[in-house]
């Protein structure tokens, strides 16, 4: 009797684990820049995908090129403004073309224009909800883009605050490498307690959660 209790257990315990499916997304701001290079490798060597929100102004040919491999890896290249301006201070128009510009080169290299949209400085204003045509995406930030930070307390702020449906805000501008260092013990610690690492259109797909662009929201988390 106790025999068949402990058989039972084993064969219902993996059912009962894969029912509590956790999704996390990795997110970086700031690119693209050789340093999204450095992030792409860790991503390719984990086999794991992740979004990027990139600064106009840092797209030309030669940077194209990194967030091509981006996309051929699984992730996606969403809008983080061309000259990242603390946007409640701009006009309608500076505001549409903050977006436009950045809309129109990700459209050439990619072939189609973002969804998503993260405000520099998670600086919002109910404006800025009514002009731009996106959803709004904030997360959890270590503050990675503070110079100093060691990549173990990145590591640490991470590991403490993820739960299913985080969206992780971290930097991939030119240099930040301490964030390139994390990314190796972050997402094998992460894999190792359950989590699958999605984009962050993917993880309101898989979450079931509808992001009409002008709701009002600024999403840092993404549950059912
Ligand atoms: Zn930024």
């Amino acid at each position: 009797m106790k025999k068949t209790f402990l058989m039972l257990l084993v064969f219902l315990l993996p059912a009962l684990v894969c029912r509590g499916q956790k999704y996390i997304a990795l997110s970086f701001d700031d690119g693209p820049s050789v340093t999204t290079s450095a992030v792409l490798d860790v991503l390719e060597a984990n086999g794991i995908p992740a979004s990027f929100f990139v600064i106009g102004y840092n797209i030309n040919r030669e940077t194209a090129e990194i967030m091509r491999r981006a996309v051929s890896l699984g992730c996606d290249v969403e809008s983080h403004t061309t000259t990242h301006p603390h946007m409640p201070a701009l006009t309608v128009e500076e505001m549409r073309a903050e977006m436009a510009v950045t809309d129109a080169l990700i459209e050439t290299y990619l072939g189609k224009a973002p969804d998503y949209f993260r405000p520099p400085y998670i600086d919002t204003c109910p404006l800025m909800h009514e002009v731009i045509d996106k959803t709004f995406i904030a997360g959890y930030s270590p503050h990675d883009w503070q110079s100093g930070m060691t990549a173990e307390e990145k590591v640490e702020l991470v590991l403490s605050h993820a739960k299913d449906g985080l969206i992780v805000l971290l930097h991939d501008f030119k240099g930040n490498v301490t964030t390139v260092e994390a990314l190796k013990t972050i997402i094998p610690a992460l894999k190792e307690q359950g989590y699958t690492f999605v984009t962050v259109p993917q993880l309101f797909e898989l979450q079931g959660v509808s992001h009409e662009p002008h709701c009002g929201k600024v999403f840092s988390t993404v549950v059912r």
